[in-house]
């Protein structure tokens, strides 16, 4: 899941990007309106978290702008305390959550989780493929009904093919929802993360389709 912060407060930024990539989140950071309507646009990102008061272009005009290029990714509008009608206008002109600052961290990831579940598969939180089964709000995974423990990334990398089983996806489509532009990343990484899940799940949790891509399999 890759993530775009649009938010010209470094210090909140910091705190947000710390948080996120914590969870597991792939996170692109745009300090101002125009760079993240730049990144909006290259990145592809699954989630914007918008700041509405920004230096340059004010948010709302991102976000109008966004919806004009057909951009669809959900939106979720930070705002200042109290300023109701920045989170009317916001919504109007097509947001889909908002959180008014100053907020708890824990309120932003549980507000992202909700809207992860609402693009991922058809609003539901667990996706079940055999015996395994993906819990994409609590960020666990059992197979046959004994609980896996994997790494962040690990569980980033199931859950981008957990959300559209049957899709194949490019290692470098994988690559960019676990890692954010800029970040190195050596050239078998996918490939390490894959044979962690199947040593730890089941060997046929993810098939290969040579010269393609990766897809989840079912294992029984
Ligand atoms: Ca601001």
């Amino acid at each position: 899941m890759r993530i775009l912060l649009i938010e010209d407060d470094q210090s909140l930024a910091d705190g947000i990007a710390t948080a996120l990539r914590r969870e597991g989140y792939a996170l692109d950071h745009a300090p101002s309106g125009k760079q993240g309507m730049a990144l909006a646009r290259a990145a592809q990102p699954d989630l914007i978290v918008l700041d509405l008061g920004l230096p340059d272009v004010d948010g709302l005009s991102v976000l109008k702008s966004l919806r004009g290029y057909q951009i669809k990714t959900p939106v979720l509008i930070l705002t200042a305390r109290d300023d109701l009608p920045s989170k009317v206008q916001g919504l109007d002109a097509g947001a889909d959550d908002y959180l008014t600052k100053p907020f708890a961290v824990d309120e932003l990831l549980a507000r992202l989780r909700a809207l992860e579940r609402r693009v991922g598969s058809a609003g539901s939180a667990e996706v079940v493929i055999g015996k395994v089964a993906i819990n994409l709000a609590t960020h666990s995974v059992s197979y046959a009904g004994d609980p896996v423990r994997l790494s962040r990334r690990e569980f980033s990398l199931l859950r981008a093919l957990a959300e559209r089983p049957g899709h194949i996806l490019s290692r470098e489509q994988l690559e960019d929802k676990l890692y954010s532009w800029g970040e190195s990343v050596a050239s078998n990484t996918v490939d390490v993360h894959i044979h962690n899940l199947r040593k730890k799940i089941s060997p046929e949790i993810i098939q290969t389709i040579r010269g393609v891509g990766y897809k989840l399999g079912s294992p029984q």
